[in-house]
């Protein structure tokens, strides 16, 4: 008796959280599809193109939802310009709305939307401005590399602001949120939390990752829609591989025995696209291998555009488990 209704215990609440997800994603769609009209408006009175307005909105989205310093979005879109650079420095009214004494001041408000007035809080203001802040350096790629580089001044926020373009561009939408688990679900793999755990091996470390235990040779998997920013050798690692998303994250693979063929930086992935396979790699100079038992190691990491940090990656990869598992079952 107690294990029936355990068991409706645990459907309710495996219907429940399934629900809640979808009914998030689909939100969200809804608001991508708000946001790509929004964009494709700005591109056809600028044009930027779409994809551009779409990566660099999003890598602020991304930076707002994870800084305490900036304030939280409110409408449809995550770029935010502080008032200062909005008015104009030396500006005495930071909530100067006035087009032209913004200008006069040297801000960059514009209007976007032709109310007459230009509103820091508003959707096509704000997008707007930003795309004719572009387009005052060009149209093409390389200017707009460098009125990203003028405007944020870091490389890393230029790098993948610049990864975020190639992804919507390959994709042609924004609908990017799917996952994989990294290894095929029919593989023999077993893995628990073992995050923080004390690390012997170069000093003192702490684990940042979860280990997946498999048997060389077993396919390792891109979790996400992505783009591969890193591939290599590194003394801990061993074979190595980067891959971020759209949604602020860095997802790192290490220990591989190999990688598939032709991969390569700069490549858009999608979820469970075959990236290498687990190896022991590792612990030594280039070719290292075998000094542990072989796993995939698993990392994620954030980026705020000034540090990074890694987070654990354990519910994560409990999650994509499941739905997946829950995917195949349909
Ligand atoms: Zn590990």
């Amino acid at each position: 008796m107690f294990f029936k209704q355990m068991m409706i215990f645990i459907l309710l609440i495996a219907f429940f959280t399934k629900n809640i997800e979808a009914a998030i994603q689909m939100d969200e769609k809804k608001r991508n599809q708000e946001r790509l009209s929004l964009y494709r408006k700005v591109e056809a009175i600028t044009q930027i193109p779409w994809y551009v307005l779409a990566a660099v909105d999003q890598y602020e989205r991304n930076v707002r939802r994870v800084r305490k310093d900036i304030p939280k979005e409110v409408g449809l879109i995550g770029i935010y310009i502080p008032p200062e650079k909005w008015a104009g420095p030396s500006n005495p009214h930071y909530d100067d709305q006035s087009p032209v004494s913004i200008q006069i001041f040297g801000g960059m408000g514009k209007d976007g939307n032709g109310d007459g007035k230009a509103d820091r809080t508003n959707d096509e203001d704000v997008l707007y401005t930003f795309a004719d802040y572009l387009s005052s350096y060009g149209i093409d790629l390389e200017n707009i590399k460098i009125a990203l580089w003028d405007y944020y001044q870091r490389d890393k926020t230029v790098g993948i602001i610049i990864g975020h373009i190639k992804i919507y561009k390959h994709f042609g939408h924004l609908n990017l949120f799917e996952h994989a688990f990294p290894v095929p679900l029919k593989a023999n793999y077993s893995y628990r939390s073992t995050w923080g755990d004390a690390r012997g091996w170069g000093g003192r470390r702490i684990h940042e990752g979860t280990d997946i235990f498999a048997s060389y040779g077993v396919p390792v998997r891109a979790t996400c829609y992505g783009i591969v920013e890193m591939k290599g050798w590194n003394r801990y690692g061993g074979w190595r591989i980067g891959i971020r998303d759209i949604n602020n994250t860095y997802h790192y693979f290490a220990h591989l025995n190999g990688f598939s063929k032709d991969l390569h930086v700069g490549q858009i992935v999608k979820p469970g696209q075959l990236i290498g396979s687990v190896g022991s790699s590792g612990y030594g100079p280039p070719g290292t291998a075998g000094k542990f038992p072989p796993h995939l190691h698993y990392g994620m990491y954030k980026d705020n555009g000034r540090t990074e940090w890694s987070f654990d990656p354990y519910p994560h990869l409990r999650l994509w488990e499941r739905q997946e598992r829950q995917k195949s079952m349909k």
